[in-house]
């Protein structure tokens, strides 16, 4: 069992490169062969370090871990809310949380729609399900015809605090976009599979293909949110969702091979750069969600081999200090996260690294043969007075072939 990152390494290259200039050496004065291997052992490092989607098949026995959203509820464009993405060698792929912007770092990983519906909700903020509605009906227009969204999520203290009123809501508020699609798309993709489970229970809520998903309830705010457990092939993720420091999850994650779990930012942090007192700054931070101290307990008592904080803004001016605070209470393997990261892991190794993918991806859309398929209800839609004022006016709204008056 080893843990690896690349930052050392990468580290001392960028020294090594600084340090030149001040020993009166310039890369430009290596001679050419000295230039050819240093250019490639940088590239070397390069892909090394970073992750390009579809250019890797995972192993039958290997977990990739994707943070899609590592942020908070207060949107930046450095970090979206919420969101960890999870593909196991045998094909399953689960979004656990969707928090809000999350979805379109999902859309750099190219993976299809289709094969994307499964979606566990650890509680109801925004910040960790705020972009339901964009994989749901956004991934329906971008190829998601055949399969509904499954989406698993905690009840509440009364109906209208639960998951399945939540979907069911969301279906009304999103009306005129179903309706406006229908006929376009093939139906079965708008449709909700609604799995809503006991949120007080610790208990299997997915039990499929030989992935296991165990819920069990979660400290944060009010009664309802949850935390999970993936296991697979003898390995564990389990992710906190937002929690303060709770037994119920050191009893769970013990041993985790990725263990995800929430970090506040520190109380100075919540002062200077949110405004927050002392008195909220506590509040917020130790009793609704977990301090960096605490989550280095929650690691320390669960030994994870890798554990993972989450749930902060992760700056260049704040990371140290974060880092500095859990390490106050743990030593063992860490990454703070940042949108991007990549884990990939197998029983001997966990492998860390950054997302590479395009910003500008096309996805799927829906095939002539398919689209002509569908079944269409005559005469809805568009008024004839609304169609009257079209510039180019067709002769008809229905899909046959028109000239188009002025
Ligand atoms: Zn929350
Ligand atoms: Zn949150």
């Amino acid at each position: 069992m080893k843990f690896r990152t690349a930052m050392p390494r990468r580290a001392a290259t960028a020294f090594v490169w600084m340090l030149l200039p001040a020993l009166g050496l310039f890369p430009g004065a290596v001679d050419a062969a000295q230039g050819a291997a240093a250019e490639g052992a940088a590239e070397a490092e390069f892909f090394r370090n970073h992750y390009f989607p579809n250019t890797e098949v995972l192993a039958g026995n290997e977990m990739r871990v994707i943070a899609l959203g590592t942020g908070m509820p207060g949107l930046r464009k450095s970090q979206a809310s919420s969101s960890w993405f999870v593909e196991l060698g045998n094909g399953d792929k689960f979004f656990f949380d969707l928090g809000t912007a999350s979805q379109s770092n999902f859309a750099m990983l190219q993976v299809p729609l289709e094969q994307a519906n499964k979606v566990f909700l650890s509680h109801l903020h925004i910040d960790h399900a705020g972009d339901l509605d964009a994989l749901w009906i956004a991934g329906w227009v971008a190829g998601r015809y055949e399969q509904p969204l499954r989406v698993w999520g905690p009840s509440g203290l009364t109906p209208e605090l639960g998951t399945r009123h939540f979907l069911e809501m969301m279906q009304k508020t999103w009306r005129w976009d179903i309706v406006s699609r229908h006929g376009k798309l093939p139906a079965a993709g708008a449709e909700l599979e609604i799995n809503e489970f006991d949120y007080a229970k610790a208990q299997t809520v997915y039990a499929e293909n030989d992935v296991k998903i165990v819920a069990f309830p979660a400290p944060h705010v009010m009664d309802g949110p949850v935390s999970y457990k993936l296991e697979w092939s003898g390995l564990s993720f389990v992710y906190s969702g937002d929690t303060a420091a709770s037994t119920l999850y050191v009893e769970n994650a013990k041993g985790a091979d990725l263990s995800v779990h929430e970090i506040f930012p520190l109380p100075a942090h919540l002062r200077e750069r949110f405004g927050w007192n002392d008195q909220m700054a506590d509040f917020i931070g130790n009793v609704m969600h977990t301090s960096p101290e605490a989550a280095g307990e929650v690691f320390a008592l669960t030994k994870p081999r890798l554990a993972v904080g989450t749930h902060f803004y992760n700056d260049f001016d704040t990371a140290q200090e974060v880092q500095a605070a859990v390490r106050s209470t743990y030593d063992g393997p860490l990454a703070l996260a940042r949108d991007g990261m990549v884990f990939n892991v197998t029983k001997e190794d966990i492998r860390m690294r950054m997302l590479v993918g395009s910003e500008h991806t096309y996805l799927q859309a829906i095939q002539a043969e398919q689209f002509l398929e569908l079944e269409r209800k005559p005469g809805t839609g568009l008024s004839d007075w609304l169609r009257d004022s079209m510039l180019f006016k067709p002769d008809s709204m229905e899909l046959v072939p028109q000239e188009l008056s002025r």
